[in-house]
């Protein structure tokens, strides 16, 4: 391949310069601006929540989150453990202690079971969480109904982290909707972009205002630039919205693509003994954001590592799976809650798994380059 296959690359619509452009004609480039009160008023209507803050990014998201709910330094707070780094790096920010959760093999997301085992300590600790933070792995939704139900039993907010979840849906609700707060990324490499860009969504109207006082420097009502509270620079740029805009009119379009690239790796690959597809359970409906496979390394001699380094070598990213938190250098000896003792789901996906081109825009010439290419290193490889 003369072109290099990315593993998520960005994929605009060509609307996008509408919007920019109309911006640029009223000369509204910046601050906040039309296409952000538009964009989130998009968001308010796909995803049915009641209110949207349009920020720089959704670590930003994540962190006002964290603010409204008052979380400060020595509280504890719940996070998944198979997840990207920004879900938990806020935590840190307000100097707050982390514990991670595994997820069950069936969702790859958070296990309701070793929850309520960390709920169960943490009360009798006398320490419950300020708060948990459970991530749409992917593209797929955490089993939401019993850890809201976990999370109401103890009194302990649930923040979404739905990142890499936006267009997904669990028993026909919107990822991110269910939470007492949900956050989205418009990252460059997620399903759609604004190139960084976040969103801050939830029912609760009062704290969002709260919030967008505190993410534009959380200045007082007066002309001369009056403060009583420390705040941030986190809104999104008017420039940015409008690409926001144009990126959410294609989004159904784009869950469609990569639930049909997911399907037909799944369908060209899944003969070969030992590989395994995420599941999608009944009731959910995964972005497929990125297609992820597991292999057996009983029935191969060759790590996903060893397979990414190879595929690079003819112009194709691929990626493993997300190193889990809990085996971060960073958050060393923080302690980790599992289903069962003796079996670490996230450290055996991580071991496994192997995250393969995703993006919207994959061709079915470069989709076959990449299955062909994979299917080499298998047969060359197996057992
Ligand atoms: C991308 C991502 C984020 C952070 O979003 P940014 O917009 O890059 O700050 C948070 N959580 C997860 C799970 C992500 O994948």
């Amino acid at each position: 391949m003369e072109k290099r296959i990315f593993l998520s690359p960005p994929h605009m619509s060509g609307k996008e310069q509408l919007y920019i452009h109309e911006a640029f004609e009223t000369n509204w480039i910046a601050p906040l601006g039309p296409n952000v009160d538009a964009f989130e008023k998009d968001i308010i209507a796909y995803t049915g929540s009641k209110g949207a803050l349009a920020l720089s990014s959704g670590t930003a998201a994540i962190h006002l989150a964290l603010r409204l709910l008052g979380i400060t330094k020595g509280d504890r707070v719940f996070c998944s453990s198979l997840t990207f780094i920004a879900s938990a790096n806020p935590v840190l920010y307000e100097g707050a202690d982390l514990v991670f959760i595994d997820s069950e093999p069936r969702t790859w997301n958070m296990s309701p079971v070793a929850l309520e085992k960390a709920l169960l300590a943490a009360e009798e600790e006398g320490k419950l969480p300020k708060a948990v933070i459970v991530v749409n792995l992917y593209g797929q939704s955490a089993d939401m109904d019993p850890i809201s139900k976990l999370c109401q039993k103890y009194d302990v907010p649930l923040i979404e982290d739905a990142a890499e979840s936006l267009g997904a849906k669990y028993k026909g609700q919107s990822s991110g909707t269910f939470g007492n707060y949900g956050i989205f990324s418009f990252n460059g490499n997620k399903i759609i972009t604004t190139s960084g860009g976040g969103m801050l969504v939830s029912d609760d109207l009062e704290g969002l205002g709260q919030a967008r006082f505190l993410a534009t420097q959380a200045r007082d009502n007066a002309l001369h630039y009056q403060h009583s509270q420390m705040g941030f620079n986190y809104r999104m740029s008017n420039i940015l919205a409008g690409v926001g805009r144009a990126q959410l009119e294609a989004l159904d379009e784009r869950v469609k693509t990569r639930r049909a690239i997911f399907e037909y790796y799944k369908a060209e690959l899944s003969h070969f003994d030992g590989i395994d597809f995420m599941e999608e359970p009944e009731g959910y409906y995964s972005t497929r954001w990125l297609s992820v496979l597991t292999i057996d390394p009983q029935l191969y001699n060759i790590t996903p590592h060893q397979i990414v380094e190879k595929l690079n070598t003819k112009n194709i990213e691929t990626r493993p799976v997300w190193k889990p938190l809990h085996m971060q250098p960073l958050f060393e000896g923080l302690p980790f809650y599992k289903e069962n003792d003796d079996f670490d789901f996230s450290k055996h996906v991580f071991e496994r798994g192997l995250c393969l081109p995703s993006g919207s825009s994959l061709t079915k010439t470069e989709q076959d380059y990449v299955i062909e290419a994979l299917s080499d290193l298998l047969i060359k490889h197996k057992n």
